[in-house]
């Protein structure tokens, strides 16, 4: 018995570290298989084929680009892939005026997609839920995709979220706290459903694009309508025990300093985000509360004119921005020790202005030693991203929880059984 279990335990692994190696490298010749997952040409035979008898990887024929990528007697290279109709799933982004819906294949592209305009803010906590399935079923009906076929759907939120109760704890798209999503998703659509942190998924963003190292440790922080931090520990998201890690955008900068939308005083995003900005031009960062709509990025192009210019204002909010990333970047560094601090998101347009300020902050928060070994670096991600990641993410969790067992379909008729 304990012998079968241990069979069953390696089988699994090793159909994950497969699963693993195509979704980090694109499709792979078996030798290349071998050399990215350390299994003998033996084991790669029977696990792909395996694989490939389940429907969850298919063989191609390599693009013949340069003649050494034909085999010895003239024929093209076979590589494995992921098949794109292995499952599907759903990725889910909420923000302030709308719910953004993409539903991609096995391999992670994108076959539908479709976002509802509806003001999240003034949401019914209790009724949110329902009326995400809805329109989740909607797009399923329109594309004639069953939901039996869709293995996860993931759902990404600005603010915090609670991945154990599936809840968004707080957000700044939504005025009311604990809006339940996930249960009632599930509950709907019989689909397993999970929430997280949009810059979290900014970061499963990255590194499914291949922008950041296998086993790197890298903080990647978003300014714009927000700050938010996504960690990369050893070239992984660090979530925490409940999804809520990270929360650099909230990190206390300053004691009693101006109104963060997250109802506190003097978090890094009062002094860095968009809306913080503009009311620090305006001289009212003590007395006016933080703005809860989004802000047109014309009215923030006029501002980044008007520091260009030269005008004190408007280079001071950019100053007090500078400021709070960097004394906040010295407290990650001297923490963990990153290889990197990826930039990202609208706000790293105005980088020319906010930089001088972040790196004297940054000399005066963590000794030069550390200092020295991390690289700053602005990647200007598309507005993608948070969607990217949540399909990869959600694709992550397939391969752990169904696919390192068998098809789709068998997980379908476990259900069924259950029912
Ligand atoms: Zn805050």
């Amino acid at each position: 018995m304990r012998e079968k279990a241990d069979s069953d335990l390696v089988r699994r692994q090793n159909r994950l570290l497969l699963l693993e190696a195509l979704r980090q490298n694109g499709p792979l010749a078996r030798v290349e298989l071998g050399r990215h997952t350390g299994l003998s040409p033996a084991s790669i035979t029977s696990i792909s084929s395996q694989l490939i008898a389940d429907g969850i990887l298919e063989q191609v024929e390599a693009p013949a680009l340069q003649p050494e990528m034909l085999h010895r007697r003239g024929r093209p290279l076979t590589q494995i892939d992921i098949s794109g109709k292995s499952a599907h799933v759903v990725a889910v982004k909420l923000s302030i005026d709308g719910i953004e819906l993409a539903l991609a294949d096995g391999r992670g592209d994108i076959v539908a997609r479709h976002t509802a305009r509806t003001s999240t803010y003034e949401a019914d906590p209790k009724a949110f839920g329902r009326l995400v399935a809805e329109e989740i079923g909607a797009l399923l009906a329109r594309i004639r995709i069953a939901a039996r076929r869709v293995a996860r759907i993931s759902i990404a939120v600005q603010g915090v979220a609670d991945s154990q109760t599936g809840t968004v704890v707080w957000s700044p798209a939504f005025r009311l706290r604990n809006i339940a999503v996930s249960g009632a998703i599930k509950e709907r659509l019989g689909i397993a459903c999970s929430i997280a942190n949009d810059a979290n998924m900014i970061a499963e963003g990255l590194i499914s694009t291949r922008q950041v190292q296998p086993r790197e440790t890298t903080a990647v922080v978003f300014i714009g309508y927000g700050v938010g931090m996504g960690l990369i520990i050893n070239g992984q998201v660090y979530h925490g025990p409940r999804g809520a890690a990270a929360e650099f955008g909230h990190m206390n900068h300053m004691p009693d300093g101006p109104l963060c939308r997250c109802g506190r005083r003097g978090c890094v995003e009062a002094y860095a985000a968009d809306y913080s900005l503009l009311r620090w031009a305006s001289g009212e960062a003590a007395t006016r509360p933080p703005s809860v709509s989004s802000i047109p990025e014309a009215e923030l192009r006029a501002l980044e004119a008007a520091a260009a210019r030269g005008e004190a204002p408007a280079r001071e909010a950019y100053a007090k921005a500078g400021e709070a990333l960097g004394f906040g970047f010295a407290r990650i560094i001297s923490i963990l020790t990153p290889s990197r601090i990826i930039l990202t998101g609208p706000g790293t347009r105005a980088m020319a202005l906010i930089s001088p300020h972040l790196e004297r902050a940054l000399a005066a928060g963590v000794v030069e030693e550390l200092r020295r070994n991390v690289e700053i670096e602005v990647i200007p991600t598309d507005t993608d991203m948070i969607i990217k990641g949540t399909i990869s993410q959600a694709l992550r969790s397939v391969d752990r929880e169904i696919f390192a067992y068998g098809p789709l379909q068998q997980r379908g008729r476990e259900l069924e059984n259950i029912a």
